[in-house]
């Protein structure tokens, strides 16, 4: 181990004090054991596993009750548009006479709150912080990461070479822009054919109310999906629902949104067409899944190994396909997620199922509530209209989800050895390590210990 390896061990336990040396060595030896017994199992088959196993299939079961998302009913957008919540009061009436267009105006503007749990001046400003550069300055409109067709994400095709360049292969070729990826700042990159069923159809550009489609309005037809990841910053999203999670999760989306804008440049510099995406155009989740860099995960969100759920995905169109496309991956998380359900508990708004992964929405059949979901998918179905009225009066962003989950770890060596034990273990060693995990005082949220630790972090650098 190494003195930088040392220093970060330091910083890593999320509680403070004496006992937790005990519990350190203790969770060490438990790693050890993981190790061990994934030594025992086949050490370099084990590692390999953690990297997971090519899937030729769409891991996640698709019926023909499945139709593409209606770019009007994705949250965010819905919530920008006057028009489309006038367009619909049964959905009003039917959740909770709660207005998303009028409720969202009041967002992120309020009052001050109670200091000591992450909601005062200090974390407001953090907050703010974050979320002015992808809004502000890579030239968003007032819809924020949904924007399509604005900023770094604009349609227009400028700086296009007029020559194409020619790649020696597609594995070069994907090389090569997986290193650009790496360069901008992607701690995991994946390019996978494009996929209608995971675009928005029609789209919707909230800013102007206007309905757009793939075929009239995009500037060419896509070929390719590169899917980004970027993380965020452990130490403020343990803060979760506090407002200094805020700093991360919007600093999280700038640069996502950064990144993918330069890689848009690169590609059209090479010759081909290009178009940089957040929340937008499509799904990130399910290309993501595609693209092989993690799983769906009960929590909604993707998981992906060393990081779990906490980093944020951007994703570039292109028309180029002379690549090397991935295959979807079992990394084991949808076997986790059975037992676990630490998302779940947590969740603040109770959005988050606690049963099994089914076609639909569980928590209703009533068209009026469940406008925003999909069927046809063998998932985790979940309400993310309970998760944005949250969020709404919780004034701040909330994140509770990736901070109580056991795959959102600082990437140090111990911890990888027990993501080692569990993509090999069976289901009941699963609920022994989230009882662990518990034990050990990971994922605890609403907790202002972790606001406190969160304003000493600066004396890690
Ligand atoms: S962000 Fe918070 S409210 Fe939304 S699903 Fe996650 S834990 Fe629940
Ligand atoms: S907290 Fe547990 S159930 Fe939720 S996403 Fe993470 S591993 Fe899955």
């Amino acid at each position: 181990m190494n003195e930088h390896d040392m220093k970060d061990e330091q910083n890593d336990t999320p509680e403070k004090s004496t006992t937790n040396e005990s519990r350190r060595n203790f969770l060490k030896l438990g790693a050890a054991g993981a190790g061990l017994a994934a030594a025992a199992a086949g050490g370099v088959t084990v590692l390999k596993r953690m990297e997971g196993l090519p899937l030729d299939h769409f891991p996640l079961p698709i019926n023909d009750e499945y139709v593409r998302i209606d770019q009007r009913n994705q949250i965010n957008t819905y919530s920008f548009s006057k028009k489309l919540n006038d367009d619909h009061p049964e959905r009003t009436k039917k959740f909770h006479d709660w207005n998303f267009y009028e409720k969202k105006k009041g967002f992120f503007i309020g009052p001050y709150r109670d200091k000591a749990a992450g909601q005062g001046q200090l974390d407001r400003a953090l907050g703010a912080a974050g979320f002015f550069s992808p809004v502000s300055q890579l030239g968003y409109k007032s819809t924020g990461m949904d924007s399509l067709n604005a900023g770094v994400a604009s349609w227009e095709q400028t700086m296009l070479a007029k020559e194409k360049y020619k790649f020696a292969s597609p594995e070069e070729a994907t090389l090569c822009i997986k290193s650009a990826a790496r360069l901008f700042g992607a701690v995991r990159c994946g390019i996978t054919p494009r996929d209608e069923r995971w675009d928005y159809n029609p789209l919707y550009d909230a800013a102007t109310d206007e309905v757009l489609t793939w075929e009239k309005d995009f500037p060419f037809k896509p070929r390719s999906v590169i899917v980004v990841m970027v993380d965020m910053d452990y130490d403020a999203i343990a803060t979760a629902p506090a407002w200094t999670t805020d700093g991360a999760t919007g600093d999280g989306y700038g640069k996502a949104i950064k990144l993918a804008g330069q890689l848009a440049v690169f590609i059209r510099q090479l010759g081909y067409q290009a178009v940089a995406s957040m929340n937008d155009l499509g799904m990130n989740v399910p290309y993501a899944v595609a693209a092989g860099l993690g799983e769906a995960a009960r929590n909604g969100a993707v998981i992906t190994p060393h990081y779990g759920p906490r980093v944020r995905v951007a994703k570039i169109y292109t028309d180029f396909d002379f690549v090397e496309y991935a295959k979807p991956r079992d990394f084991g998380v949808a076997s986790f997620c059975k037992n676990c359900k630490r998302c779940a508990d947590s969740c603040p708004s109770k959005a988050i199922t606690l049963g099994d992964p089914s076609w639909g929405p569980e928590y209703s059949t009533d068209p009026d509530y469940i406008w925003q979901a999909s069927k046809g998918v063998f998932k985790f179905h979940n309400d993310a209209k309970l998760c944005f009225k949250f969020w709404i009066e919780n004034d701040g962003s909330c994140a509770a989800c990736i901070a109580s989950c056991p795959y959102n770890k600082p990437d140090f060596w111990h911890h990888r050895l027990v993501d080692a034990q569990n993509v090999i273990a069976p289901g009941p060693v699963h609920s022994f390590m989230r009882e662990m995990d518990i034990l050990f005082g990971y994922g605890k949220v609403s907790d202002p210990e972790r606001v406190t630790k969160f304003w000493k972090s600066g004396a890690k650098i």
